[in-house]
């Protein structure tokens, strides 16, 4: 198998004394991992790409039955160095970039999950406003959306009544559901939704990174924004922030 791949770095680990191994997100293979034999004596094949947080234009091959993946060459797009050189804008690209290699993302995924990691790499990378702390959460949610589990906010599951007609909703987590104070079911896990956490993770749903700032209304709203997205990620991707990392709940 070869093939030529436009993506960004997961992850570089160094073994033996020249060669490394590079996981990476690309928009058609998805998350794969590569070994790049020599790398470290052959700055000319992968000069400047072999790092975390970059885009470059692999050139993959495989090993001679086929085992595994290698990277032949690569030329490097973007670097992403305003990004890299400011903590907050860093610690959120990392935080984004660890969930999205902990999503993994298949073939069928692929395209969007990496789309969705670009578009906010360069949201961090240009934007003039720091932006706002609740960016990886909002990552989090936009990917779990779109890697199948797409909830609908608009109006209660049972009767139709529209979201901003409710005073006191409730998501239903495990259905991707909302619904209004009388439908409520009586079992399963229901977290409280106002009418503008709904609104809110409606847009979500149908915004792309550079329009989240506008998105975070603070207060109640982040609370509860905050709450749904973890628990609708760990249930429906399986997945909780621990200890620095994303491990498979
Ligand atoms: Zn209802």
């Amino acid at each position: 198998m070869e093939f030529t791949e436009k993506a960004l770095v997961l992850k570089v680990g160094r073994f033996r004394e020249n060669d490394a191994w590079v996981r990476c997100l690309g928009p058609g293979h998805g998350v794969f991992t590569a070994f790049a034999f020599g790398a470290a004596r052959s700055r000319r094949r992968f000069c400047g790409c072999l790092d975390t947080l970059n885009l470059v234009l692999f050139q993959v091959g495989s090993s001679k039955r086929g085992a595994y993946l290698t990277l032949e060459e690569g030329t490097l797009l973007h670097g992403f160095p305003a990004l890299k050189a400011e903590s907050s804008r860093l610690g959120m690209a990392v935080n984004c970039l660890k969930f999205a290699e902990a999503v993994e993302a298949g073939p069928a995924g692929a395209k969007a999950a990496f789309e969705l990691l670009l578009d906010s790499l360069q949201v961090l990378e240009e934007s003039s406003e720091p932006p706002t702390d609740v960016f990886p959460l909002f990552f989090r949610a936009k990917t779990a959306f779109e890697q199948g589990f797409g909830p609908d906010f608009s109006a209660c599951h049972v009767c139709g009544k529209p979201a901003e007609e409710m005073e006191s909703g409730f998501f239903v987590v495990e259905k991707g559901r909302l619904s209004c104070a009388a439908c409520r079911p009586t079992v399963g896990l229901c977290l409280p939704a106002s009418a503008g956490t709904a609104l809110t993770l409606d847009r979500l749903g149908r915004s792309r990174p550079a329009e989240w700032a506008r998105l975070d209304m603070g207060g109640l709203v982040r609370r509860q924004c905050y709450e749904i997205i973890e628990r609708f990620v760990a249930y429906h991707l399986g997945l909780t922030w621990d200890g620095g990392r994303f491990r498979k709940v």
